[in-house]
């Protein structure tokens, strides 16, 4: 189906259809405050489409803060199950980066030993995506992040009067039936492109091509950058809990009191946590802080990237938004390529 065009009225038109087959959520501005939450969409005719990042990321969705895993009784029979659940669900109003990092999750959960929750979740989900406009912390550009090539249903590109439609699925295209759509114009697609050349253009501030980044990061293990970027760091690890494509976890067990019950469930962990690294014998490998700043960004930059093809920081700029002492990874990483250009001269 070519792209179409549909005006801005026919978007709570499509939310409510939505609704009525699934729960359906969408960035709500938090009361009182300059922040964006994801949240279930109450009234269609509610919903902004033109927001800034949200705090949390949308994988909250697919991979919950805190979920059970397991339930158990200690009967004389005892029972132990699985607990995996999934709901209909649609994400309205998805930025580019965040389809992305619900991309580099998937990699993460599916790749050789298949998450059964995660998969449940990910299955039961449609994503409507939304362009957007980035503030100074976007740098997407840089991160080739800044448009999808897949992982969404719908995709909405603000042009003059509505929205550039690109269906991704034959479930996007249902999600059109019967409302009303026309051909996009020359002109329209003409407007997308533009609106897209612009943002890639004002989130490119990485001073290298991001392909680079895994080999100039290989002779920079003894940089002396890590420690003085996490000088100023609280290791309180809201980076990775905010972070898209940050995917680890711990397990825990709660056992009722009375000894005869109980669940596991596992809850997000992050690496900048001091505590992360402590193995049972008492050794931590990450104790100084420099160690675990310059484990996040090989990890980010390095590790995954190579792993997958693509980086595993997705230039949404949540972990500078949030951090307390504004640690920027565009910062870091370009005081990282000036040491090696430095060191190449
Ligand atoms: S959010 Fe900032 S202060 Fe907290 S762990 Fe991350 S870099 Fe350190
Ligand atoms: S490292 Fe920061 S900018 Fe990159 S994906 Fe994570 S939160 Fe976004
Ligand atoms: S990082 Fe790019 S895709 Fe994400 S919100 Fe900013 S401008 Fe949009």
């Amino acid at each position: 189906m070519p792209l179409q065009v549909i005006g801005c009225e026919v978007v709570p038109q499509l939310l409510a259809r939505l609704m009525a087959e699934a729960r359906v959520v969408a960035p709500h501005r938090r009361t009182g405050a300059d922040q964006w939450a994801y949240a279930e969409v109450r009234d269609p005719c509610e919903v902004e489409l033109e927001y800034i990042s949200t705090v949390l990321p949308a994988k909250k969705y697919a991979f919950p803060p805190v979920e059970q895993l397991v339930r158990y009784e200690l009967a004389e029979r005892p029972l132990m199950e699985a607990v995996v659940e999934s709901e209909p669900l649609v994400i309205f109003g998805a930025h580019p980066c965040d389809i992305h990092g619900l991309w580099a999750l998937d990699q993460a959960f599916c790749d050789v030993n298949v998450d059964p929750n995660y998969t449940a979740h990910r299955s039961g989900m449609r994503i409507v995506g939304v362009d957007c406009v980035p503030d100074e912390h976007c740098f997407c550009g840089s991160m080739g992040t800044a448009t999808p090539a897949e992982g969404f249903d719908l995709f909405l590109t603000v042009v003059e009067g509505g929205y550039l439609v690109e269906i991704g699925t034959e479930a996007g295209a249902a999600m059109l039936d019967g409302l009303p759509t026309q051909e996009a114009s020359a002109a329209a697609l003409a407007q997308a492109k533009e609106r897209l050349a612009r943002r890639i253009q004002q989130t490119t501030r990485v001073s290298a091509e991001c392909h680079s980044l895994p080999l100039l990061l290989s002779g920079l293990a003894d940089s002396e950058q890590w420690g003085e970027h996490a000088t100023k760091c609280y290791s309180c690890g809201t980076c990775n809990l905010v972070c898209p494509t940050c995917f680890c976890f711990n397990v825990i067990d709660r056992m009722a009191l009375t000894l005869d019950r109980g669940t596991k469930e596992r809850e997000w962990d992050g690496c900048m946590l001091e505590e992360f690294s402590k193995v049972a014998t008492g050794e931590n490998f990450r104790e100084e802080r420099e160690d675990r700043l310059r484990h996040r960004f090989y990890r980010k930059y390095s590790y995954l990237f190579t792993k997958y093809g693509r980086p595993y920081c997705c230039g949404c700029g949540r972990c500078v938004r949030q951090c307390l002492v504004h640690i920027d990874p565009v910062e870091v990483l370009n005081d990282l390529i000036a040491e090696a250009e430095g060191r190449r001269s």
